[in-house]
């Protein structure tokens, strides 16, 4: 991945006012950008077109944005961030495997949208592709029957393969870097989503572990993998 190259961003947003003034502070901002008026189109230009994220509204016309989001993820590991109405749609979202990488609530401020914008393309899989280590490197970290191919972000369980979003897989490997040691949620905000402080929403990490546990363990009220020390965090061991 070309450092220089500007970060391109699909809008998806049926609203033209919104997604007008979206793409003007996106380029003032330095990001190239690409905008869908409704589902449909959306997804295919998702499909056809390199991004280095999608900005996805919920409410859309001919597909709605779970849709888009579920489709896309059938092909693609583009970070996408979820735009909603309203904190209660938010709810109802967090309870949906959509694959989508976070969420924004309207109305949102573009500092924060730039925010999360910045820190979901910094962890996606292009530069992880980059910052991964030379092949002779050890590329396997492991728990057990659990191991993670970093090379190829393939992980497997008891020899056969599991499929984990692009969260669900940075926060395998990083509580798997860090065996035994807990972490608040807040930390795991920051140290895996990359968020400072408020503008992350704590919920986002409860949903991510619930997934990954109902991934990786046979039982998930008996966890063998994926614990939880209560008032102080998640840990692995
Ligand atoms: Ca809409």
């Amino acid at each position: 991945m070309k450092t220089n190259e500007k970060k391109k961003i699909l809008i998806v947003e049926d609203e033209k006012n919104i997604a007008e003034l979206l793409a003007v502070n996106l380029m003032l901002a330095g990001y190239a950008y690409e905008v869908a008026y409704d589902g449909e189109d959306g997804l295919n230009k998702a499909l056809g077109g390199e991004f280095d994220l999608i900005l996805l509204d919920i409410m859309l016309p001919k597909m709605n944005g779970f849709e888009v989001c579920t489709r896309i993820r059938r092909r693609l590991s583009t970070p996408i961030i979820m735009v909603t109405a309203r904190e209660e749609e938010k709810d109802k979202i967090l309870g949906l495997d959509t694959g989508a990488d976070d969420y924004v609530t309207k109305p949102y401020s573009f500092n924060e949208l730039l925010a999360r914008i910045k820190s979901n393309i910094r962890r996606s899989a292009g530069e992880l592709i980059a910052a991964a280590p030379e092949e002779e490197e050890n590329h396997t970290l492991s728990v057990r029957g659990l191991v993670i191919d970093t090379a190829r972000y393939a992980v497997e369980l008891n020899g056969e393969p599991i499929e984990l979003t692009k969260k669900e897989y940075d926060l395998l490997c990083f509580l798997v870097s860090n065996l035994g040691r807990p972490y608040s949620r807040e930390e795991l905000l920051e140290q895996v989503w990359g968020y400072e402080g408020f503008y992350g929403d704590i919920r986002t990490v409860d949903v991510t572990v619930s997934r990954l546990r109902a991934k990786i363990e046979a039982d998930t009220s008996r966890p063998e993998y994926l614990f939880n020390k209560r008032g102080v965090g998640y840990y692995i061991k």
